[in-house]
């Protein structure tokens, strides 16, 4: 699939900018979707009225945003970065993903 792909990087790790529609065109094809979170104890910025949740891989306690709770599909996993990026490592085409709103409220969190 072809698309104009935009990127953050986040702590290092490269994360792909899906619109809400594209995050469930993605929780919904064969490789399923990964939500990048951040470890509460790696958290320098919390976007105001984030919940806490564990990390479906490795149980680390991680912060979801609001964003992330509203656009998050039902059947697409959260990750700590960590993991999202340790997967990313042996499976670069799975995909790892924040949505616009994410990135929208976490650059409003960073700027007040
Ligand atoms: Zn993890």
């Amino acid at each position: 699939m072809v698309r104009p792909a935009k990127h953050v990087n986040m702590a290092g790790l490269d994360v792909e900018v899906l619109s809400d529609a594209e995050l469930q065109e993605a929780a919904d094809s064969e490789d399923g979707l990964a939500i990048v979170c951040m470890r509460i104890t790696d958290a320098t910025v919390v976007v105001p009225r984030s919940s806490k949740s564990l990390c479906q891989r490795c149980q680390e306690p991680i912060w979801v945003s609001p964003a992330t709770q509203q656009s998050k599909p039902s059947n697409a996993r959260l990750l700590c970065l960590q993991c999202a990026a340790s997967i990313g490592a042996f499976r670069p085409d799975s995909q790892v993903t924040t949505s616009e709103g994410v990135i929208a409220e976490v650059r409003k969190a960073i700027s007040e």
